[in-house]
């Protein structure tokens, strides 16, 4: 499924099967994730996409090809593919352990054709083994709503009380980490939507409520899943003095101006970018060991378009999975 430019419809397309060049593996996928990544890559809201682009960040799939010099897999394998498609190695961030923030990284459906396909190649040092417990449209979540949700909850994974805004594919794996971690859950969600909030309690939140609402008691950390920068001061009024509110998207619509005192008492805002290999072998690790299971929408590869606009209307529970 080809993206051409942004703002148009994904198109179904007959592509060469790519070859792997060396270092890399070819990979027939089995299932890939939609991330709200995605839709902002679709809606023109991130500068400079690969065009035309295949999309997709969460893929699974099994080796089929290796490129030269590969010998981390073999063919049969299965791998995971995420965001991080490359990074150079050589720069600050690259050799501080904070590949995550490397200038001249290339990201999977972004710089690098993804995973919207029945074939991909991915550099072998990015992808991943994951762990057997999970099928493949169940594993497809957690590479980039398990990871990212997992880097935005590593910081504030000590708060007693944590509230999480936006109640989508993130916030689900997240939840159960938080539960597993003794954490109590605070779930917002759009105002009345009755359906999302019935599914963070399935899922352990102990309350949930609008996202303008207060919780029955302050927060001592937030993290922001959905993409409304309104929500910032909203979080930071919820949340206690020392508290942290970590702004997880890639993309949110502006900040509107607020009172110093609602950040005054040691308040932190942050954001999260990207992944580091080093939290998704973490997260890959800590999920079975949680417990975590992914509740997933499947949709046939030709249907990637209709995942899409109904990730954007909000009408997924979990996380929706396009299968070639
Ligand atoms: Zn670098
Ligand atoms: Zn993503």
């Amino acid at each position: 499924m080809l993206l051409r430019a942004p703002r148009t419809p994904l198109v179904l397309a007959d592509l060469p099967l790519p070859a792997p060049g060396p270092g890399q593996l070819r990979v027939r996928v089995a299932a890939c994730g939609v991330c709200r990544t995605d839709l902002h890559v679709a809606d023109g809201e991130l500068p400079r996409p690969k065009l035309p682009l295949v999309l997709g960040h969460e893929v699974v799939g099994r080796v089929d090809a290796l490129g030269e010099g590969v010998t981390r897999f073999a063919p049969g394998d299965r791998v995971g593919i995420p965001w991080l498609g490359w990074t150079c190695g050589v720069c600050p961030a690259c050799r501080s352990g904070r590949e995550n923030l490397c200038p001249s990284a290339r990201f999977t459906g972004y710089d690098l054709d993804g995973g919207y396909a029945e074939a991909a190649v991915v550099d072998a040092r990015y992808a991943f083994p994951l762990p057997a417990g999970y099928s493949d449209v169940e594993a497809a979540p957690l590479l980039c709503a398990g990871l990212i949700g997992y880097r935005a909850w590593a910081p504030v994974r000590e708060a007693r009380r944590l509230g999480l805004y936006g109640f989508g594919a993130a916030a689900h794996v997240v939840a159960q980490l938080a539960r597993h971690a003794g954490q109590e859950v605070f779930a917002f969600t759009r105002a009345g939507d009755a359906a999302a909030q019935a599914f963070a309690r399935s899922l352990g939140a102990a309350w949930t409520g609008g996202s303008e609402e207060r919780p029955p008691a302050p927060l001592d950390a937030a993290i922001l899943f959905a993409p409304v920068g309104a929500l910032v001061p909203a979080a930071l009024a919820a949340t206690a003095p020392g508290g942290t509110v970590v702004c997880a998207g890639i993309h949110m619509s502006d900040i509107p101006s607020f009172a110093y005192a609602l950040l005054w008492g040691e308040r932190t805002v942050r954001s999260v970018a990207n992944l580091t290999r080093r939290d998704g072998e973490e997260l890959l690790a800590l999920a079975p060991a949680a417990g975590v299971r992914t509740e997933v929408t499947t949709y046939p590869l030709a249907n990637a378009g209709r995942a899409l606009d109904d990730l954007r209307g909000g009408h997924i529970r979990g996380a929706a999975v396009v299968v070639p």
